[in-house]
């Protein structure tokens, strides 16, 4: 970068505020996904919207290509740039501000904590629905970007159903409001376009988020299957019962065991091959019909046994542990590959049958807990990235998969995006023409190709070489 533009940024947001050196950005080279990794030349820690903005113009008057970043717990290689472009923190923006307790709304800066925005709201009986795994580190700025999910989006729905309005920085510097507190007052809303855009349309500054009142009452059931067929097969059930549960996760014995082993222990049924973890709420006599009738299903596949959240400690235990299992599963090898695809519930027995063929016909380990009740899967390989060989495999295998979803009548992404992990893949799910489209749609406002370059479509030669992948492998 030349010399001018680093004077210029560091102008703006202060010296010690542009972070260049070896060690200052080692942290940043790969998100939560570390099959891919690149060196940015420099990462920018603004502290206000207006240092956010002024740095953009500077580095769109350049021509640097430049990224959003938040906690960086993304899992599909969003939050990196080109060697040569520009990181841009937004952690330092961090304020609540505004809290309409009335219009059941606030108004947050990106860089916000996804579990802190509810505690935050606790006493008032309201909170932020969507619950990423990753709560406790991920932003909002983030799941904004990539439409994120969580256990209890299964009845609340995704990002997309909570988000009002987005005050945005485009990749030229200007800036607009997308959305409003109350939709009427919006002729054209462009909200559809930023959440999952996985921030290559623009930069979220300030975001308005609906909030949903605390349930009355809730209680959560677990079964416990000898195998993860028969947990999905009541899956099924359940979805085609017509009953709406809030959530619906289930877990493999391989997860469960590393979770009892850690600081996330709760009890789980780990003698089992997997568990079902279903969860009612609402009224005090809609929730005891509905988990009578969800414990009738249960017991229909056959359990190993069925059992109730004991007590309020118990349910948030038996959350924490299904939550914290991402973060458990670390203990088993010094590397993972979460993959992330999505087919329609009815077809989970399938998929999860290939998964363990895969498992069984490649001698990879695999671990298994994702969210169920959205038919979205996530294989975690359990490897060593030091071992190319075994890298390459673990990505062909991953590869496998989600051409199985696509033709099972999924989608390569349920909720994780399609970053750089699964750009190659996406002519197997769209038309050349729709790819065009969206192409076209994302010039609209992103024009250069500055702004978090190529991402979530299929890269242009070049820019594909400019990231580097640990296999050294491409996929297409
Ligand atoms: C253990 C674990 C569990 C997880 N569980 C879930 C889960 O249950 N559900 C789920 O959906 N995901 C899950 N994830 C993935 C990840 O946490 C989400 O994708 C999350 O939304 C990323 O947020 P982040 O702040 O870390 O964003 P980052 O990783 O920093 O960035 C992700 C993308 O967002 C863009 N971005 C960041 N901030 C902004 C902004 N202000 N404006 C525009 N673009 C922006 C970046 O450019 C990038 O493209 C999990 C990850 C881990 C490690």
């Amino acid at each position: 970068m030349q010399t001018s533009t680093l004077s210029a940024l560091r102008a703006i947001i202060g010296e010690s505020r542009v972070l260049t050196s070896e060690r200052d950005i080692a942290l940043f080279r790969s998100d939560a996904l570390t099959l891919f990794s690149c060196k940015p030349s420099a990462v920018l820690e603004p502290g206000s919207r207006k240092e956010v903005v002024a740095c953009v113009q500077v580095l769109h008057a350049a021509g640097i290509p430049f990224t959003a970043r938040g906690a960086g717990t993304g899992l599909s290689a969003g939050a990196l740039v080109p060697e040569g472009g520009v990181l841009i923190s937004l952690l330092r923006l961090n304020e609540i501000l505004e809290f309409n307790e009335d219009a059941r709304f606030a108004v947050v800066e990106p860089g916000v904590i996804n579990a802190e925005l509810s505690q935050m709201l606790a006493d008032s009986g309201l909170y932020y629905a969507p619950d990423p795994s990753s709560q406790l580190e991920c932003t909002l700025g983030g799941n904004l970007a990539e439409n994120a999910g969580g256990p209890h989006c299964c009845l609340h729905g995704m990002t997309a159903q909570h988000i009002l309005f987005a005050e945005v920085v485009l990749a030229d510097g200007t800036v607009e409001t997308w959305g409003s507190p109350t939709a009427a007052e919006d002729d054209f809303d462009l909200r559809g376009f930023l959440i999952g855009s996985e921030g290559s349309l623009a930069i979220a500054l300030r975001i308005g988020v609906r909030l949903t009142p605390l349930p009355e009452t809730a209680q959560t059931l677990l079964g416990a299957y000898p195998t993860m067929i028969e947990a999905c097969a009541t899956t099924a059930d359940i979805v085609a019962s017509g009953i709406q549960p809030v959530a619906m996760e289930t877990m493999d014995q391989r997860t469960m065991q590393v979770v009892e082993n850690s600081i996330y222990a709760a009890g789980l049924p780990v003698e089992a091959g997997a568990v079902l973890i279903v969860e009612v709420e609402g009224t005090p006599q809609q929730v005891e019909q509905e988990a009578a009738e969800v414990e009738a299903i249960l017991n229909r596949h056959e359990p190993l046994r069925v059992e109730h959240a004991r007590t309020v400690e118990h349910r948030a235990a038996i959350w924490a542990g299904r939550k914290g299992a991402g973060r458990a599963i670390r203990a088993l090898s010094p590397d993972s590959y979460v993959m992330d695809g999505v087919v329609p519930r009815s077809r989970l027995v399938e998929i999860m049958k290939f998964v363990a063929e895969i498992e069984s016909e490649t001698g990879l380990e695999i671990a298994n807990f994702f969210h169920a009740g959205d038919g979205n899967i996530h294989p975690h390989f359990c490897y060593d990235a030091s071992d190319k060989e075994l890298t390459v495999k673990v990505e062909r295998a991953g590869i496998r998969i989600l051409r199985k979803c696509l033709e099972l009548g999924g989608s390569l992404s349920g909720e994780h995006g399609i970053g750089l992990e699964k750009e190659a893949l996406l002519h197997e799910q769209f038309t050349p023409e729709t790819l065009a489209l969206m192409d076209r749609l994302r010039r609209v406002f992103n024009p250069k190709d500055l702004l978090n370059p190529g991402r979530g479509l299929p890269l242009g030669k070049g820019c594909a070489e400019a990231f580097h992948r640990h296999g050294g492998h491409s996929n297409a």
